[in-house]
Order: C-alpha cells, then structure tokens, then sequence
C-alpha cells in the first residue's frame, strides 16, 4: 500500500470562511499547505498499519506500507521503485480523496485517464546590456522565453486523444533598463497515453531550442518530474464490491472514476504490473471545500473511515 504524505508550496487561506482556519488547524507553516488531501493519506495510512497490527494472527501474507515523499511535481515515486521496495509485490493498492466532490461513503474501485506527465524547468541565459546606449550588444533572454511560452502553448492537440502543456511560472531580468540576460520558465506537458505526451515533450524541447536560436541565446532545461499513464486491473473491479459490501461506512461503490490528473504512483503500478502483478488506484469520496491545490481546498474528515474501512476489507477478503 502507498500513502503519499507531501504538502504543495500555497499560502493558506485565513480568512474565517475557511474551516481549517476557524476551526483552528490551518498549516503552521506559511506558504506551505497540504492542499490536495495528503495529510489525508498519511492518516489513513496510520489507520490501517493499526488494522494490520491488531490482526496480525488472522491475515495472511506480508504487507509493506509505502509513505511516499514528493509527489507533487512527479518526484518520489519512481525513486522508491528504484530501491526495490516493489519487487516481487503480488497486489499494490493505492488511492486518493476527492478528485471531484462525492458523498462521504462513496467509494470508485479504480481509476482511468491518469495522465502521463512531465515537468520541466528552462533556463534562456543571454547578455545584459545598457537599453539605452548599446541594446544592440544584448542578448535578450527574456524575448526568448516569452516567444517560447507563447509557442508552447500553441503546440497542435495530439488527434488521438487529450493532451496538455500549462507554463506556470516566468521570471526573467532585473530592471526597466537593462536588456534582460536571463530568464527562467517552469511547464509541465501531459498525455493521456505515455506516448502522446512523449509527442507534447518531444514538440516542447524543439520550440525551447527554435526560440533560443531566434535571439542566440543558450538554452539550457532539466526534466524535474515524470509520471506515466496506469490503468487499474480489472481484478480489483470486480473484487472491491465485494469485498466491501459489509462495511457500514461505505454506502456508494462505483467502478472507476475518470481522473484527467497525473500521480507518480503511475511508477509503482507498472512495475508492479510489469512483473505479473495487479494494481489498483482508488478514489476515496468527500464533500471539497474547493478545487485540489485551491488556498481553500478542504475535504471531510468522515472520508477517513471510508478509506481505512475498504483497505481493511480488501485485506480481508479471502
Ligand atoms: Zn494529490
């Protein structure tokens, strides 16, 4: 079982219409907030590590609870497949809250459309130059980078299905009168298939490379994260109904949910696939006070029983 345990760089709402704000449990730590239900996950983690320890004597088999750092951005998973923590697993079990809002007790087997994703830092690096007197000596990096973003954004959509490229951040220069001699971009592309956002990724580097070369400036980019696409096994979309009919906290089962997001998980899933075993990605239903990674983002804590209700069932399950 994986929990992923991060927190994503946003300052959170304090404003009073913000529950974790009047209820007095908004993050101690400024501009950090666990704004896609995380702090969720470890908790639900911790809850079934207490299921497991309390019925060691009737479960069967050996169990390894993965509490995962850094998946926001795409970069821990991969590195705990790397160690070896998923070799010879026969089931991995994985899940997330919310995703979109649904009635605590509500639970989705699986998942489908989790995007293949890759994130991507740039850096134009030309010259600085006196903008009034020799603009002519300057290498305009910040021309660069804005002709690349808007290039980015203008690759054509992949004809056989959804892709995505967001630049989310753009810094570059340092005053009105200076030709700017650096800047710095950060994007991320995204697939619905591994291959289709290798055409995103692939389009992305020509059109840095082109705009670099417009204003002979360097170009410089590193690949800071990558997830992969990843289908839950049929297996568990049969098995998970049953196994949880009896739960009292789970009142809704659906088959898989749609998540048109990206999850390092991805990683863990295929390899354990890749070896002959099965994965599952479940959604785990809340009420959301607002969108994942919003300043407002909230979900039910009544969700939490749901979640270490199915795993405990899954378990279980003969
Ligand atoms: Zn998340």
């Amino acid at each position: 079982m994986r929990f992923d345990i991060d927190a994503l760089p946003i300052l959170e709402e304090a404003d009073a219409v913000h529950l974790p704000a009047k209820e007095g449990f908004r993050s101690r730590n400024e501009g950090m907030m666990h704004a896609c239900g995380h702090d969720g996950h470890a908790t639900i983690g911790l809850g079934i590590a207490h299921f497991i320890a309390e019925r060691k004597e009737e479960l069967k088999g050996t169990y390894t609870l993965i509490f995962q750092p850094a998946e926001e951005g795409s970069r821990g998973a991969n590195a705990v497949v790397k160690k070896g923590w998923l070799d010879g697993v026969d089931q991995f079990l994985s899940g997330h809250l919310g995703i979109r809002p649904n009635p605590v007790g509500t639970l989705y087997s699986g998942s489908t459309h989790i995007l293949a994703t890759t994130k991507i830092d740039a850096s134009f690096t030309g010259k600085t130059a006196h903008a009034g007197m020799e603009p002519h000596v300057g290498k305009n990096a910040l021309l660069a980078a804005s002709s690349a973003v808007l290039n980015l954004h203008s690759i054509a959509p992949h004809g056989e299905g959804a892709t995505r490229l967001n630049v989310g951040r753009f810094e570059a220069g340092s005053g009105r009168n200076i030709v700017p001699g650096d800047a710095f971009l950060q994007f991320e592309t995204r697939g619905i298939t591994t291959e289709q956002n290798h055409y995103m990724k692939e389009e992305a580097v020509r059109r840095l490379e082109g705009a670099a070369l417009m204003y002979d400036v360097a170009i410089d980019y590193a690949i800071v994260g990558e997830g992969l696409a990843a289908e839950t096994d049929a297996y568990f979309l049969e098995k998970i109904p049953k196994a949880t009919a009896s739960s009292h906290y789970i009142t809704d089962v659906h088959d898989r949910m749609e998540v048109n997001g990206s999850e390092d998980v991805t990683y863990m899933m295929q390899h354990v696939q890749e070896q002959g075993g099965l994965a599952c990605y479940m959604i785990f239903g809340t009420p959301l006070a607002a969108g994942h990674h919003h300043k407002r983002f909230d979900w039910d804590e009544g969700a939490l029983a749901v979640a270490v209700s199915a795993l405990a069932h899954i378990l279980a399950h003969e």
